[in-house]
């Protein structure tokens, strides 16, 4: 395969940039599986389930975000690019759509917990992220991984 086919717009320009050009090469080696509902398929690279990244000349971005950057032009400032298949390591422009990332809301009303090393607004921070990693979040804020997981599982510091 020389080129992912969907919305490809900005392939052209792409192509003119050498350092996109490099990184297309790379992405199309990641791809494993082309699927019939047009899914680009590239294989994960982090531990634990994070999604596939690569990096190029030290500039290191997630593999969807390359696909957007290659096929789709450059990202807008403050979004997000997220997969609309379904598929969180699909990488086919036209599954993929770019969002605004809005910062959380504000607290309804603070929830005191003297001992807690976290607060409401760092646990709505945390859930609001788009790829939350459970290790770095807990190694960040100097909790167990568990209090991690019953945070993004809705376990705990349930609003009510
Ligand atoms: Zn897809």
């Amino acid at each position: 395969m020389s080129k992912i086919l969907g919305h490809t717009e900005y392939y052209e320009t792409a192509m003119k940039d050498d350092h996109l050009v490099r990184a297309h090469k790379k992405l199309l080696a990641q791809v494993v599986k082309v699927s019939d509902t047009g899914c680009c398929l590239v294989k994960p690279t982090g531990a634990s389930g994070a999604p596939a990244r690569f990096m190029v000349e030290g500039d290191h971005d997630l593999s969807r975000r390359w696909a957007w950057r290659i096929y789709c032009g450059p990202i807008p400032a403050g979004h997000r690019i997220y997969t609309t298949c379904g598929e969180s390591e699909c990488v086919a422009p036209a599954h993929l759509m770019a969002y605004r990332h809005e910062p959380p809301p504000r607290a309804p009303r603070r929830v005191v917990r003297p001992r807690a090393k976290l607060t409401w607004s760092i646990v709505q921070e945390m859930r609001a992220l788009n790829e939350p990693s459970v290790s770095e979040l807990a190694y960040l804020h100097d909790v167990h991984p568990s209090t991690i997981r019953a945070i993004l599982s809705g376990k705990t510091w349930v609003n009510w």
